[in-house]
């Protein structure tokens, strides 16, 4: 009766989250079975931070799985049960299930939506599905299977390597906001900045000692750590234009740590 009609819902709690992740148990004294079960997820939170990241009374709002069109409630190919959303294996008759075209790379690896990723976790997200879709299990399992777990598998490490990195991580938010970025072209950045960056290359071409690559190597690094912290704070007020033009900037200073670890390989 309700599904189709709703869209998401507005729920006030006592209680610090982030956006992203699944509703806990139970928050303010109000269950969120209910919407556990439905398969929401916390899209927006509306709260004062209270330093550290962590934010108390809050409003959350819920994204219900049929809010996006391309969401629906699929069947397992093997048991025919209906699935809860974002499942790899049916938890009825363990059988493998095809990619799910809704979700995005921070779903697939179980990420909050941010630029401020815990690394450490996506890791070991990523080392945890890699086992467990490695073909290897798959053997004497059906063809179908083998091909899921080798599509389940590539779309890991996809998404893994999108989000591994803080360039294409940042990229990879923009993509999602509607927002593209073009490859590296010159034209539209400031003259000052693409003059410095024209200068750390001829510095790079002449550098013949392993020292003056490697003072080259610690400028540029933190060069892109200080727009590693910048597009964070962007992507944190919701600026998508002002990550943007960081972005653009990281690629160069990206380009050059690249450069400089080519130019340190002993030949
Ligand atoms: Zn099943």
């Amino acid at each position: 009766m309700i599904r189709g009609r709703l869209k998401s819902i507005n729920l006030t709690v006592a209680w610090s989250c982030r956006p992203g992740i699944r509703p806990r148990r139970s928050a303010g004294g109000v269950s969120t079975g209910p919407l556990r079960r439905l398969g929401a997820r916390i899209v927006a939170v509306a709260a004062s931070e209270i330093g550290g990241g962590e934010r108390e009374a809050s409003t959350w709002r819920f994204a219900l799985p049929w809010s996006d069109g391309a969401r629906k409630w699929l069947n397992c190919w093997s048991c025919q049960r209906t699935l809860p959303p974002a499942r790899v294996f049916c938890p009825s008759c363990s059988a493998l299930q095809p990619p799910d075209a809704a979700r995005d790379y921070f779903e697939i690896l179980d990420c909050d939506r941010s630029f401020n990723i815990d690394v450490q976790k996506l890791q070991q997200k990523f080392r945890d599905l890699q086992r467990s879709l490695h073909p290897d299990y798959f053997t004497q399992k059906s063809q179908k299977e083998q091909e899921l777990s080798a599509k389940q598998s590539s779309l890991v490490n996809k998404a893994y390597r999108t989000l591994l990195t803080p360039l294409s991580r940042g990229l990879y938010m923009l993509k999602l906001n509607g927002i593209e970025l073009e490859e590296r072209t010159d034209s539209g950045m400031e003259r000052e900045f693409l003059t410095e960056i024209m200068e750390f290359n001829e510095k790079l071409a002449e550098a013949n000692t392993e020292a003056e690559l490697q003072d080259i190597g610690n400028i540029v690094r933190v060069k892109h750590e200080e727009l590693t912290d910048d597009v964070n704070k962007a992507f944190m007020k919701g600026d998508l234009q002002k990550a943007k033009v960081l972005l653009a900037k990281m690629q160069y200073f990206s380009n050059l740590v690249d450069k400089v670890k080519e130019k340190m390989i002993p030949s």
